[in-house]
């Protein structure tokens, strides 16, 4: 038996001052979701989705309600899940018409023979599977028409901006693993464009053999280092996990430049978190009891 923990993050940017107790609290609130999933003997995987949820439901979140915006002001979300027992992933990819993207990805892993599924496919799998629609009115927010209007204002094009993804890390009783990551991606981006969180190894990853993570930040330098993998690479080489989630993010900068946060969990439940922008939240719960900070 192991000591059950989770642990989340909602977004590594400049997080401003009136948005810092809504961000707090709906972290907190996503562990306490997926507290209550681990604290009843339930699956890492079950929390991870328990906990995602609730961020794809919280308008401050850039996930499900809440995403950001394409240069055309439509909503475009990615989502992963992983399974650190069997190394099992489903992700998916552009989706316009979800409530919960992390459900679709957990249909992709369990329900199909493949990873990733996008178009007409992940349309397809979501209606057989009666997986819950929202149109894109119900899907934007004010907040996210106001980042599009500021964004293309001052095309800040390639830097981390605006409210983020978010994602989340557990380890269960058992011992199992999993990672779940879920976002609107970043404002302004071209229509079409997919991020770093449905590439398994980017977005996150999970191995009960090595740990768990799940990124958030620029998805294109993440994509480019692998960033969820690099961390437990790693590990794997002997760092602990918070050197592994610094050193992976240390990388990232000095290769391309690029900026971001990482939650991590080791096979015994320690914890790292890093991020080399101005702010992350997060949260973690164990024995019952939340921390957070930003
Ligand atoms: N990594 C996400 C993406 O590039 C954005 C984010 O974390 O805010 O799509």
């Amino acid at each position: 038996m192991t000591d059950p923990v989770i642990v989340i993050h909602g977004g590594a940017w400049a997080i401003p001052e009136r948005l810092v107790d809504v961000n707090i609290s709906g972290v907190e609130d996503a562990a306490r979701k997926g507290w209550g999933v681990l604290g009843k003997s339930g699956s890492a995987l079950d929390a991870v989705v328990a906990a995602v949820k609730a961020l794809e439901d919280n308008p401050v979140f850039d996930a499900g309600i809440g995403s950001v915006l394409t240069e055309d002001g439509t909503v475009e979300m990615d989502a992963m899940i992983m399974d650190g027992s069997s190394l099992g992933a489903g992700a998916v990819a552009g989706l316009h018409d979800i409530r919960h993207p992390v459900d679709l990805a957990r249909i992709v892993m369990e329900r199909t023979p493949h990873v990733l599924m996008i178009g007409d496919g992940a349309r397809r799998l979501a209606e057989k599977y009666k997986v819950e629609k929202l149109t894109q009115k119900q899907l934007v927010t004010e907040e996210a028409r106001r980042e599009l209007a500021e964004w293309l204002e001052k095309k800040r094009a390639g830097t981390a901006f605006g409210h983020e993804t978010v994602g989340a890390v557990a380890l269960d009783a058992k011992g199992n693993l999993a990672a779940a990551t879920s976002t609107g991606g970043m404002t302004g981006k071209l229509v079409g464009r997919v991020g770093d969180v449905p590439i398994v190894g980017s977005g996150g990853y999970a191995d009960n053999k090595l740990g768990g993570a799940s990124s958030t930040g620029h998805g294109e330098a993440i994509m480019k280092v692998n960033l969820a993998r690099l961390v437990l690479t790693h590990v794997e080489a002997g760092a602990l996990i918070q050197e592994a989630t610094d050193r992976a993010l240390a990388y990232m900068m000095e290769r391309v430049a690029g900026t971001g946060g990482v939650i991590a969990l080791d096979p015994k439940g320690n914890v790292g978190h890093s991020y080399t922008t101005p702010h992350m939240v997060w949260a973690t719960a164990r024995n019952g009891k939340i921390e957070s900070g930003i």
